[in-house]
């Protein structure tokens, strides 16, 4: 039974507790728009994912390097002749996605209410630490966590790290996240517990076919429904 392993319950926070990826896209869908005089939309939009993998070492997660990549696309698709007007559209898309509100998805308040004192909660997440403050900071939800991680990335290693830091087994760990990849392959390898709660849009880089089967891991609609488990 899940309920008499697990002791400490954590939330990947964008997608899982509130919307992000959908401004996300928003956000590059007025950057394709802004720069189809010189490429159409989609090749745009193609050119910007291959700049956001090529310095996802250097910038990390977040939407400070995404307006770095957008500005660095706008360079070179426009073989540098992009003016400095266009470049400050693009750095207002980028504090249009710094402000927006906080959306908190279905199921998640009924949750934490229901967890919260039967279990250590916590949220682990990748980001910009400012924004992902800020966006924990407007949720309200902050009294419902024990401690708040913001990862530079979400691989077995950092898991590793975020339990020992958490003095927790990985036994004892539960993980929920739209993520197969970041939220839930790397705990399930240390041994801990998984429940997928698919978002309808997942960013490319988050992509990921799969076929999990695994005594440790669930399939959720919505976040709620692991209080079956708990
Ligand atoms: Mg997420």
């Amino acid at each position: 039974m899940w309920r008499d392993k697990i002791t400490t319950v954590a939330f990947d926070a964008d997608d899982t507790l509130w919307v992000n990826e959908l401004y996300f896209q928003e956000a590059e869908e007025k950057f394709c728009e802004l720069m189809e005089h010189y490429l159409p939309q989609h090749s745009v939009s193609q050119e910007l994912f291959a700049t956001e993998m090529r310095n996802l070492h250097l910038y990390g997660y977040g939407v400070k390097g995404f307006i770095l990549c957008m500005i660095e696309t706008a360079s070179r698709i426009s073989n540098e002749r992009a003016s400095l007007g266009l470049v400050n559209k693009i750095i207002s898309i980028g504090h249009d996605l710094l402000q927006k509100p906080i959306e908190i998805l279905p199921g998640v308040m009924e949750t934490l209410e229901k967890l919260s004192g039967k279990y250590r909660l916590i949220v682990g997440t990748k980001g910009d630490l400012l924004d992902q403050e800020r966006k924990l900071k407007k949720s309200g939800l902050v009294s419902y966590f024990h401690h708040i991680e913001i990862m530079s990335n979400k691989e077995t290693v950092d898991y590793q790290k975020l339990l020992k830091h958490l003095d927790c087994k990985a036994e004892n760990f539960l993980m929920l996240g739209n993520s197969i990849k970041s939220d839930i392959l790397p705990v399930l390898e240390l041994g801990g517990f998984g429940g997928h709660i698919p978002y309808h849009v997942t960013w490319t880089h988050e992509q990921q076919e799969y076929n999990l089967h695994h005594s440790n891991f669930v399939e959720l609609q919505q976040i709620n429904e692991i209080l079956n488990y708990l």
